[in-house]
């Protein structure tokens, strides 16, 4: 089982997605929710507690995640050395990677840092500076013994060309990354009606995705290289293993799992504070006995569900977005799909020839990305 453990609720930066759109969201309603605003700050509970839990399960992976998790140096390095997990991995925004000493960073078999595209892109969304002192920091820890993967999360909504911006990220960073995940900024805010979602969707996003795969393909054809742009590869390894009853790709809810600040166990990070959603508490549950939260409709009626997953059990109980405004994202899931299944031919006659190799479509799954974007 997969675990997010919110260290803290507390961020050094102030993104726009995220910092901007809770400042316009205050006074919206939650969909009838009763949420919990007055978690701890900080993890509060035992970290014993947390090892007893994560004992009475062989396959437990801790993935540290906040607000920004490396704002709590001490609890990351008691709980490396004392909580029993077969891999640890970090969800960060970068900033302060050079704080944690090699020791324990080398030990996380994945950093996901948020990186949304070229220096201006991500500044723009994540303030000045931000991505000079994150591309740093990534060198030092790679100078420094790190050989894990580290996958650049990109947030991404109208002001990201996303061909232009992962083909960067890819082929011109001077820190290139072979690993990239985005996800929409799409139905997690109660802010459809100041967006301009539906043109950019139709007119960039949609049409970079099906650009941007033929650059995916092109490449293991030209080099034999299959880059892990993961949701590219999670949908091609569903593909090519034959798995078309896929569950909630990111696996909230049915086998990745958040512990709050104060230990009680959520379906996902995003659903922190929702008391309807509380699942037991790290002090007594069963890791491998929790309740199972599924996505329910219009999800369970739609033709690509098994190859879709769901999307976002988030989205999909609190319905931030309306159903109308809800279809736009679903267009992009569908347009995804539809042009990753196109290109199978080309994959399949790669990997018939050699070219490249079936486990080059394979990956650690349910490791925070979440698949469908
Ligand atoms: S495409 Fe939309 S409706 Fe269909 S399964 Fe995915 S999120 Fe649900
Ligand atoms: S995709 Fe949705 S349900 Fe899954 S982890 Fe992200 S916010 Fe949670």
């Amino acid at each position: 089982m997969f675990f997010h453990v919110i260290l803290t609720t507390e961020c050094n930066l102030e993104c726009r997605y995220c910092f901007g759109e809770a400042l316009e969201d205050l006074d919206s309603d939650f969909s009838g929710f009763e949420v919990d605003y007055s978690l701890p700050r900080k993890i509060s509970y035992d970290v014993a507690l947390l090892d007893k839990f994560c004992r009475r399960d062989p396959d437990c992976v801790l993935i540290f995640y906040g607000g920004e998790p490396l704002l709590c140096l001490e609890e990351i390095k008691r709980i490396m050395d004392c909580v029993y997990a077969k891999h640890f991995i970090v969800q960060t925004n970068g900033l302060l990677l050079d704080r944690l000493a090699p020791e324990y960073v080398n030990r996380f078999s994945t950093i996901l840092v948020s990186v949304d595209g070229d220096e201006a892109l991500t500044d723009f969304y994540r303030g000045k500076g931000t991505f000079r002192r994150v591309v740093e920091n990534l060198k030092f820890i790679r100078r420094n013994g790190f050989n894990g993967e580290i996958i650049a999360r990109m947030t991404v909504m109208e002001q990201t060309d996303i061909y232009r911006q992962v083909r960067w990220l890819v082929e011109n960073c001077e820190f290139p990354f072979s690993s990239v995940h985005w996800q929409l900024n799409a139905g997690f805010w109660n802010d459809f009606e100041r967006r301009r979602f539906k043109e950019w969707s139709e007119e960039s996003y949609n049409p970079g995705i099906r650009k941007l795969v033929d650059f995916w393909v092109s490449r293991m054809e030209r080099e034999g290289v299959v880059l892990r742009l993961y949701p590219f590869l999670g949908i091609a390894n569903s593909l090519l293993f034959g798995r078309r009853k896929e569950l909630l790709r990111c696996g909230a809810g049915w086998i990745n799992y958040a512990i709050q600040t104060d230990g009680h166990i959520i379906p996902c990070p995003s659903m922190w504070g929702m008391k309807d959603f509380y699942l037991g508490h790290v002090g007594n549950a069963d890791p491998l006995r929790l309740k199972k939260v599924f996505v329910g409709e219009p999800c369970t009626k739609c033709d690509i569900f098994g190859l879709c997953g769901g999307r976002c059990l988030y989205a999909n109980v609190t319905k931030r977005w309306s159903d109308d405004a809800y279809i736009l994202v679903c267009k992009t899931v569908r347009n995804l799909i539809d042009t990753v299944d196109e290109a199978m031919p080309r994959i399949r006659k790669l990997v018939g020839r050699k070219r490249v190799r079936l486990e080059d479509f394979e990956f650690m799954k349910y490791n925070s990305c979440e698949i469908i974007p």
